[in-house]
C-alpha cells in the first residue's frame, strides 16, 4: 500500500504520517529531509531559486518502493505524472484545515526550551502540565510574534499549488479529504477509517 498525504505547514501532517506508518507498516518519507541533504538542491534554495523538476525526481526516484507515505512530495501535477509511472497510489490524503486554525494553533503552541519538543495547550497538550513529556523541563510559552499575513500568504500559496494536484487525485478517484481543524485523536481517527 502507498499513500500520499497532503496539507499545509500547520495541519500536522508530519504527526499524522508517523502514526500512519506505525499503523500501516509502512516507510514515512519525508522529502523535505532528503531534499534539503542534498547539495545540489541546496544550491537553488539557498539563492531562493526554484528547483527544477528533473532535479526534483532525480533526488527522490531511489526512495520510490512500495509500502510507503509520501510527505512532500510530489508538490504538483508534473510530479504526480512522474509518480504515476513509478507507483501505484492507493490512498491521497488531504489534511483540510482553515487559516483560522492554523493561526489558533500557532497562538497556542508552546516549545520545550531544553529537547525543543512542541506542544500545543489546546490540541496536543503534554501529558503533565506544563512539563516536557520528554526530558520534564517546564515548558514555557513561545514567544516570538506571529506574523498573521505571513501565515495567510503561506496557505494561500500553498492552497493555489496543490489545487492542480488535488483535482488530479480527485479524478483517479483516490482522494480523501480529512478535517484537519479536529484534535490530532479526530483527525487520526478519520483517516483510519478511510483507509480499508
Ligand atoms: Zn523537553
Amino acid at each position: 500500500m502507498n499513500i500520499v498525504i497532503l496539507g499545509p505547514q500547520g495541519s500536522g501532517k508530519g504527526t499524522f504520517s508517523s502514526l500512519i506508518a506505525q499503523r500501516f507498516n509502512l516507510k514515512h518519507l519525508s522529502t523535505g529531509d532528503i531534499f534539503r541533504k542534498d547539495k545540489e538542491f541546496s544550491k537553488y534554495t539557498d539563492k531562493g531559486q526554484f528547483v527544477p523538476d528533473e532535479l526534483v525526481f532525480k533526488i527522490i526516484a531511489p526512495y520510490l518502493k512500495d509500502n510507503i507515505i509520501l510527505d512532500g512530495f510530489p508538490r504538483n501535477l508534473k510530479q504526480a505524472l512522474f509518480l504515476e509511472k513509478k507507483l501505484k497510489i492507493n490512498y491521497v490524503l488531504f489534511i483540510d484545515v482553515s487559516y483560522n486554525t492554523i493561526l489558533q494553533r500557532l497562538k497556542t503552541r508552546i516549545q520545550c526550551p531544553e529537547c525543543n519538543a512542541i506542544y500545543n495547550i489546546k490540541t496536543n497538550p503534554p501529558k503533565k502540565k506544563g512539563l516536557c513529556d520528554i526530558c520534564n523541563s517546564s515548558l514555557t510559552k513561545r514567544t516570538d510574534d506571529i506574523d498573521e499575513k505571513a501565515v495567510k500568504t503561506r496557505l494561500d500559496n500553498y492552497n493555489k499549488e496543490i489545487k492542480n494536484l488535488l483535482g488530479f487525485y480527485s479524478k483517479e478517484g483516490i482522494l480523501f479529504k480529512i478535517d484537519g481543524s479536529q484534535t490530532i485523536e479526530k483527525t487520526i481517527e478519520e483517516i483510519y477509517s478511510k483507509i480499508t
